[in-house]
């Protein structure tokens, strides 16, 4: 059974201890009203991610924010895919930052594979990132929606807005790195339309299945 509309002033965990992903969500989340939480903040435990799918670890996340909040709980399992990786780091892209995270470090690690792969020209650097959204209601009943974006990877690094892998991601259609853009332009959402992001994507199917229109 679906999870009916949210209306403003609902109340909505985000079920993130991550504060780039956290801040993408306020920004994202802006022009609705809900009145967010995240997981972090309510101190839950952050559950292990044992899942191969994005899929799998987004209903992870979701699920343990929606019971220990008891609430609903909207979840993002992203990553970077490389083609010439053959989806690597995929699922594992936040693991490739290694603990505490350094995102100098994992987009040096990257960098290293793409140039023990050969893959030097811009069509043989092709990458996309991928979002999957998870709305988890506490009775288990759960929501999934998916958004992609495309591009290349650039070296050295480019930028220092947005977070993780950001400064070497340039998206297709552009000439600045998600890392050169300011934030408006990289989730550039609008009501209606697509995103750039591959969070705004997600999110913009989000919106139109589970956000009651005003
Ligand atoms: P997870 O979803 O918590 O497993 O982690 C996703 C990983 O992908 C983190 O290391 C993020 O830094 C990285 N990532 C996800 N979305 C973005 C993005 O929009 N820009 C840069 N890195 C991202």
């Amino acid at each position: 059974m679906n999870i009916p509309r949210l209306r403003p002033g609902a109340r909505l965990c985000i079920a993130t201890h991550n504060a780039g992903k956290l801040r993408e969500f306020r920004e994202l989340f802006e022009p609705f009203g809900l009145e967010l939480v995240s997981a972090g903040e309510l101190g839950l435990p952050e559950p292990e991610e044992t899942g191969t799918s994005f899929a799998e670890n987004a209903r992870t996340k979701a699920h343990a924010a929606a019971r220990g909040a008891n609430m609903l709980a909207l979840s993002d399992d992203s990553g970077l895919c490389v083609d010439a990786l053959n989806g690597e780091p995929g699922v594992y892209t936040a693991d490739w930052a290694g603990m505490p995270r350094d995102f100098n470090r994992a987009m040096k690690r990257v960098e290293d594979a793409l140039q023990a792969a050969g893959a030097i020209s811009p069509g043989q650097r092709r990458a996309f990132f991928n979002a999957t959204l998870c709305l988890a209601h506490p009775d288990g009943r759960d929501m999934l929606y998916v958004g992609q974006c495309y591009g290349t990877l650039v070296w050295p690094p480019r930028g220092d807005q947005g977070h993780g892998y950001d400064p070497m991601f340039m998206p297709d259609g552009h000439d600045l790195t998600f890392g050169e853009m300011p934030p408006e332009v990289k989730h550039s959402w609008i009501p209606g339309q697509t995103g750039l992001s591959h969070r705004a994507r997600a999110f913009s199917q989000f919106v139109e299945n589970q956000l009651e229109h005003a």
